[in-house]
């Protein structure tokens, strides 16, 4: 197995635990390499760092997938990984759906795995995880003998990794329209033609925190995709719930999942610009009890933070003008680039100059089955936030 020597000066971050090696980051690989080939990593000083897949066409030049020197990496050490992943979900309560792998969270870099009960729909966003996706499935298989397996690798970063994006089925074919069950609720998940890998499950816990808050409410929903929030806040009692999202496909599968709950009374969504129509209504002086915002990431690279942040506030500031006096803002931001401390403070920033205070009532994360990995910031991605607004 070639060996691959780390420099000294980055000793501290892989010992500490991250799983990522940057090509700047290795002082020289002792051989031959191609694309996918597991290699050995040693620090400055020789000592045993890890094992992982290598890829010298990407800026991560390797990724850990184990740092165990009796532990091999083959067809069974997938298996063992997966399994292991299920195990912790079943543990925090998890039966149903979960993000059955969460990548660096689960030791198995840039790998995804969402369960939808039987149906599992996957992801493969290195070259290194890529070789091994036969294995994957063939442990999805053994565990679960599920009803359908389906990948959704048409993600752009793996063009990064020199991979094509693709779509489709690693299981005999299967119909992709599903309906799951969450909190009591059913939703339609369109697996092949959805966002990411067709539902949000990152909020699924999240969703329950609206419980109280929306009985009797007035609410008023933006970037609402298939209407989860909305449709979670009618079936705690809301009085009436309007959702907006800018894409027609979500809309339509948003009311179809008012209808299949029969809370299509109470729900109603539109396709609309979030962005114009909050800033519009604000002008006009529209109320709300509650107001719910989960925008997509306004960036995807480091160099655009600052684009991001003023998306962020612009948009939480004409949530907050919205906001009845007394009444609540929920608030979401789903990118590792803005992290929870300056999340916080953009929509400090916002209030101020919304001229509203505000008082914090809850902030948290993505869901459990996505743990979050200390120091490894791409794990901390989430952030959910309610507050009083006066
Ligand atoms: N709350 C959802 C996830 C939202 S994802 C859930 O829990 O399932 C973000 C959504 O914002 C996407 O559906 C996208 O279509 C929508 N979106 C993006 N830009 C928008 C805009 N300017 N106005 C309204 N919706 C927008």
């Amino acid at each position: 197995m070639v060996k691959v020597y780390l420099k000294k000066k980055i000793t501290p971050r892989i010992a500490g635990g991250h799983p990522w090696i940057f090509r700047n980051e290795v002082d020289r690989v002792a051989g031959e390499v191609k694309a996918g080939d597991i290699v050995e990593v040693s620090y400055s000083d020789g000592k045993f760092a890890g094992r992982g897949y290598i890829n010298p066409q990407s800026q991560i030049l390797v990724r850990l997938l184990t740092r165990n020197r009796q532990e091999v990496i083959d067809e069974q050490f997938f298996h063992d990984r997966i399994a292991r992943a299920w195990l912790y979900r079943q543990k925090l309560g998890y039966v149903e759906n979960c993000r059955l792998v969460f990548g660096e969270a689960d030791e198995l870099p840039a790998l995804v795995i969402d369960k939808f009960n039987d149906y599992f729909v996957l992801q493969t966003l290195s070259f290194g995880m890529e070789c091994w996706k036969p294995a994957i499935v063939q442990a999805l298989q053994s565990i679960f003998s599920p009803k359908g397996i389906y990948e959704r690798n048409d993600v752009p970063v793996r063009e990064l990794e020199g991979l094509k994006q693709q779509k489709g089925f690693l299981s005999a074919p299967f119909d992709t329209s599903i309906i799951i069950n969450e909190n009591g609720l059913k939703f339609h998940v369109d697996i092949e033609n959805g966002q990411k890998t067709g539902y949000f499950l990152d909020q699924q816990d999240n969703r329950r925190a609206i419980q109280h808050i929306v009985k009797g409410a007035d609410v008023l929903g933006a970037f609402t995709y298939t209407g989860t929030f909305e449709i979670h806040a009618a079936h705690y009692g809301a009085k009436s719930v309007l959702g907006l999202d800018i894409s027609e496909n979500a809309v339509a599968q948003a009311n179809r999942n008012a209808a299949l709950n029969g809370l299509d009374n109470i729900c109603r969504f539109e396709a609309m610009n979030a962005f114009d129509v909050l800033k519009q209504w604000g002008k006009e002086g529209r109320q709300y009890d509650v107001v719910m915002l989960d925008p997509p990431a306004f960036t995807k690279s480091r160099e655009q933070i600052q684009k991001a942040i003023t998306g962020y506030k612009e948009i939480n500031l004409r949530g907050m003008k919205l906001v009845k006096n007394g009444g609540f803002l929920v608030t979401s931001s789903c990118t590792n680039l803005v992290q929870p401390d300056l999340f916080l403070q953009t929509i400090e920033m916002a209030a101020k100059d919304a001229r509203k205070k505000i008082r914090q009532v809850t902030f948290q994360a993505q869901a459990s089955d996505h743990p979050i990995i200390w120091g490894v910031e791409n794990t901390n991605y989430l952030k959910f936030l309610i507050v009083e607004v006066s």
